[in-house]
């Protein structure tokens, strides 16, 4: 038997169901990989992240070689190229069917079907990037969950009685191969401050449970510590599964924390919004259209501020905590998730400018930059998506600052402009650089949050007084 293995966002040999699969019962297996440049440029995605992407591959290309078996990478600009591409290139070697790992953007799914039509071989389709199976955890009534409470609770329920499946690498298939370096063409960042591969990843996730998990529900909101464990890069290619995440806890525990308050539960209930984001998306196209999760939200009336939009990217607002996590951002690709959320927040509560720009914004400069969290992550902030923040809290970032850099050492790291400002008015200021730095260049603050607050609460409540008309 012949398998063609088609890896798409699993970069890894480990815990592969598709790879495990094709190499079962001793088939010859050949992987492909095909790389779409345009369509990369279409979903908006980062230069860094192509990058990574790049030195993963070759990664797999290596370890894939170790099993003895060949990784060709195949180029069509756009998805809709794929199914006439692969289908000529498969149907000249002679296989016998196609094993991929789902990917669950709309894109991607309709890409799948297409090929699925257009080749006359079984394709073989498996999950490969949740604990849970998407669609397979529903309400009695059968429809997806649209809050995370009772989908965490179905979610450990399933993993409590039915356990989680980790694959190992499939055996060697035969004698290692020499490869040939490969890299992706188009823009590329650097992200080498990121190691490649899996054994890098698994690396990361041993010493991250062995030094953070226990406390990780204490330390992880707090930017200038090293308190969660920065695998979403690894995570959001699959360069690491979310499996092996859930071996790492237990080899760390002896078993998986089912319950609040137990050491490592509150890292596991994140891997769970991760899962809760991409069955959400699975089971709800329109989050991979743009569309809001709440339909209503859609006629909320967002500003068209270009000159506050700019100020946002750039890190200029005048509130610190803000522009230190913009510029952390825009310099590494990377940001620490309470800063997601307090930058999101000021985008839509505080700027009024609609979550879409935010969200591609984050897609155009993050090494971890996946659909499924990114757009979840955006909506929850906006007040637009499922489970999201109530319309009525609005982040305030001064305060934030306070709460979670109380120090001012986050913001000292990114802005240097404020290196001086001792930590009692690093978060407003303003009044002490003007008597102590005169001719300073840090803007003052963009938006009077106190009133702009209010105006956000109006426009949701504007929503309502549409239902009643
Ligand atoms: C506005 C906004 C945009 C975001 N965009 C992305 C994105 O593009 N890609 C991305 O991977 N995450 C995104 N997140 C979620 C979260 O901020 C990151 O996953 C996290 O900061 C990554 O750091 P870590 O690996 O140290 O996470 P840890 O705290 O160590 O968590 C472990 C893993 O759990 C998952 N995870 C953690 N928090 C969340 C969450 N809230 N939602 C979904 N999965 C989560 C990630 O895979 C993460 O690597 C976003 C959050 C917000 C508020």
């Amino acid at each position: 038997m012949r398998h063609l293995v088609w890896f798409r966002t699993d970069f890894r040999v480990a815990d592969n169901p598709a790879l495990y699969d094709a190499a079962a019962d001793g088939a010859e297996v050949t992987a492909v990989y095909v790389d779409c440049p345009g369509q990369w440029q279409d979903h908006g995605k980062s230069a860094m992240q192509r990058d990574f992407l790049s030195r993963n591959l070759q990664a797999l290309n290596e370890q894939l070689a170790q099993l003895g078996i060949a990784l060709t990478v195949l180029t069509a600009d756009r998805f809709v190229e794929v199914p006439a591409l692969l289908a000529e290139w498969v149907e000249a070697r002679g296989f016998d069917a196609l094993y991929a790992n789902r990917e669950i953007g709309i894109d991607e799914r309709r890409r799948d079907k297409a090929v699925q039509q257009t080749l006359t071989m079984p394709c073989r389709v498996y999950n490969g990037d949740c604990v849970v199976d998407h669609g397979s955890l529903t309400t009695r009534s059968g429809d997806m969950y649209k809050v995370f409470t009772p989908f965490a609770k179905s979610w450990l329920a399933r993993v409590g009685a039915s356990g989680y499946r980790l694959l190992p690498a499939p055996a060697a298939l035969g004698e290692p191969l020499s490869c040939e370096p490969l890299s992706l063409s188009g823009e590329r960042v650097s992200s080498e401050a990121w190691p490649a591969g899996e054994a890098a990843a698994a690396q990361r996730l041993t010493q991250f449970c062995q030094r953070s998990l226990r406390d990780y529900g204490e330390r992880r909101d707090f930017p200038a510590e090293d308190g969660t464990s920065s695998l979403s890069p690894y995570l959001a290619l699959g360069i690491l599964s979310p499996n092996q995440c859930l071996a790492a806890i237990e080899a760390e525990l002896e078993q998986l924390p089912f319950s609040r308050g137990e050491p490592g539960f509150v890292w596991l209930n994140e891997l769970i919004w991760r899962d809760f984001y991409r069955h959400l998306l699975v089971a709800f196209p329109r989050l991979s259209m743009g569309r809001a999760f709440k339909p209503d939200t859609e006629a909320l009336q967002w500003s068209r501020d270009d000159d506050g939009f700019r100020a946002w990217c750039a890190g200029q607002t005048g509130y610190p905590i803000v522009d230190a996590a913009m510029r952390c951002l825009k310099q590494t690709g990377w940001m620490h998730n309470r800063l997601r959320m307090i930058v999101a927040s000021f985008l839509t509560k505080d700027l009024h400018i609609d979550w879409r720009r935010g969200e591609a914004w984050f897609m155009a400069r993050l090494i971890d930059g996946e659909l499924a969290a990114n757009n979840g992550g955006w909506q929850w902030a906006a007040g637009t998506g499922a489970d999201a923040a109530p319309y009525f809290r609005v982040f305030n970032p001064t305060t934030q600052g306070e709460r979670f850099d109380a120090e001012g050492d986050f913001i000292r790291r990114w802005l240097p402009e404020l290196a001086e400002v001792p930590a009692r008015v690093i978060h407003a200021p303003h009044d002490w650089m003007d008597t102590h730095q005169p001719g300073h260049s840090y803007p003052k603050p963009m938006v009077d949050h106190a009133r702009a607050r209010l105006h956000a609460i109006a426009m949701f409540d504007a929503l309502k007084d549409r239902e009643a008309v």
